[in-house]
């Protein structure tokens, strides 16, 4: 690099570093400290929060085979402990250390396809520097190549530059269908989770939740101004936590989760309506979420109990808000359903359901009936049940954006 540039690229970013208002004295001699690091996520998504000293500046690339997002930053001293920033969920390696004079870097190695969708450096309470924010997301394997196809990775700019450059991440979204109301619909279970088995010992419920969301989606993209899509359209696996950020990339603004399970108490039957909640309404609610919750395990893979997102006060806040929606829509689905289907006594009820923890779109999981119950069964698997309750659905979606003035009439 010429000389002049390099020593331009210099102040530039001596200008960059000052002008974060911290360690104005001493600027780029010497190294960042990064203090404390925390991830958190799954198998389809993490964050990875880095607290820094000043303002750090960094450039992001992805590379190929095996799936990696190559975060580089000036000089830093890393001062956490490995633990901290241990690989999970989405990360199989994580590394970092400095990369020669004054740069260093952060090697973030992905078991899919994978997009950062947020890298954000934000200032933390005063006197403590700031953070770095950098969220993750599974992604497909065609937008991944895409992604390492379409940067401009210039490693002259990397080890010299500061031009800070914030994560390419592209929304496939907009076109004719962007004012449309997207519903994602989820038919519980799928692939080697089977659900609940039929009163009969025929039925399985993966396959009456998948029937039923084909139906419902039908019966929405039916309705002008509704886009609904499937999480799953065939007997595949799907996790819990990927159900929720299939709904979040296709931009949903409800999530519907279908289901049909069994109790011991083959008498029990009708239809509940589920909202999220840390505490269970019921041991009934209790018992169903954690046998819904079962899923992942039963395919093999690692869940853990912590809390989903390293705490942020604006998640929060979205969380509450989104809970709110989330009730409301229950209550409009069970509304519709009042004289119109069998409802269990207090049909309205909470449980802590990983599929329903998405922070930004509201979520509701139907227990359509119960399997265990012959009636009820009979029911499930009958296609004129099945067209009246989707319809009944779709009407409540609709009553549910008509009360939030999102659709005129109301
Ligand atoms: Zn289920």
């Amino acid at each position: 690099m010429h000389r002049l540039l390099m020593a331009w690229l210099a102040v530039i970013g001596l200008m960059i570093v000052s002008g974060g208002g911290v360690a104005a004295e001493e600027p780029s001699a010497t190294p960042l400290i990064a203090y404390a690091a925390r991830i958190a996520g799954d198998e389809s998504r993490a964050r990875i929060v880095i607290d820094f000293d000043r303002k750090p500046q960094f450039t992001l690339h992805y590379t190929a085979a095996p799936a990696r997002l190559i975060v580089d930053l000036d000089e830093t001293t890393f001062g956490f402990g490995d633990s901290d920033l241990a690989p999970k969920g989405l990360f199989t390696d994580i590394r970092y250390g400095r990369m020669g004079a004054g740069a260093s870097r952060l090697v973030l190695t992905a078991r899919r396809p994978f997009k950062a969708v947020l890298a954000e450096a934000r200032e933390n309470e005063p006197g403590k520097g700031f953070r770095l924010i950098l969220d993750s997301e599974m992604t497909s394997a065609d937008e991944f190549a895409a992604l390492v196809k379409n940067q401009t990775w210039d490693a002259e700019k990397v080890a010299g530059g500061k031009t800070p450059r914030v994560a390419p991440a592209e929304t496939p979204q907009a076109g004719p269908e962007s004012d449309a109301i997207i519903i994602a619909i989820d038919a519980g279970h799928g692939g080697i989770d089977t659900g609940a088995l039929g009163a009969s010992g025929k039925t399985v419920e993966k396959d009456v939740t998948l029937a039923f969301a084909k139906t419902l989606a039908d019966q929405l993209n039916a309705k002008p101004g509704f886009r609904a899509f499937l999480t799953r359209s065939d007997d595949t696996f799907v996790s819990l936590p990927e159900r929720v950020t299939i709904a979040r990339q296709g931009k949903a603004r409800l999530f519907i989760s279908l289901h049909a399970d069994t109790l011991r108490q083959k008498g029990i039957r009708g239809a509940t309506v589920y909202t999220i909640s840390d505490r269970a309404s019921d041991k009934l609610a209790e018992g169903l979420a954690e046998r819904e919750n079962l899923s992942d395990d039963i395919a093999g893979l690692e869940v853990k109990d912590e809390p989903e997102e390293v705490a942020d006060i604006l998640i929060d806040l979205t969380r509450r808000e989104t809970q709110a929606f989330s009730i409301q829509l229950a209550e409009h689905v069970v509304k519709s359903f009042e004289g119109q289907i069998e409802l269990i006594n207090n049909p309205l009820r909470h449980a802590g359901f990983r599929v329903l923890q998405a922070p930004d779109v509201p979520s509701v999981l139907l227990e359509l009936g119960f399997m265990s119950n012959a009636e009820d069964e009979k029911l499930l698997t009958s296609k004129a049940w099945r067209d009246k309750v989707s319809t009944l659905i779709a009407d409540a979606a609709v009553a549910y954006f008509k009360a939030n003035g999102v659709l005129r009439g109301g």
